[in-house]
């Protein structure tokens, strides 16, 4: 798992898919499609879960188009410059 995206901790950056369980339809297409094992298959509920949201890949958002079912959301992909353009601005210093 990377610890850093863009000299940000990969924990405070809100990057991941969510998936609305009224939509899922269960095809298991994301949960294949992920090789970063973001999400597991829940047998008994036949629908996808995001279980290692933090494996996500940051401004990844692969699996949303595979979801006939438009299940998949991801947070707008602004969030992720607005984060840089903040850290960027460096607090000033007392003189
Ligand atoms: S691709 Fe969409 S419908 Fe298929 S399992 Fe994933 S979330 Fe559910
Ligand atoms: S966006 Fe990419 S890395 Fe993230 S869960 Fe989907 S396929 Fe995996």
């Amino acid at each position: 798992m990377i610890t850093k995206w863009e000299g940000i901790p990969r924990n405070e950056i809100p990057w991941n898919p969510t998936v609305d369980d009224s939509k899922c339809t269960g095809c298991r297409k994301c949960f294949e499609f992920c090789s970063h094992k973001v999400y597991e298959f829940d047998e008994k509920a036949n629908k996808s879960i995001v279980t290692r949201p933090l494996e996500c890949v940051v401004g990844c958002s692969s699996c949303k188009g595979l979801c006939e079912a438009e299940a998949i959301s991801f947070p707008p992909l602004s969030i992720l410059a607005d984060m840089v353009k903040a850290r960027s601005i460096k607090p000033s210093t007392p003189a």
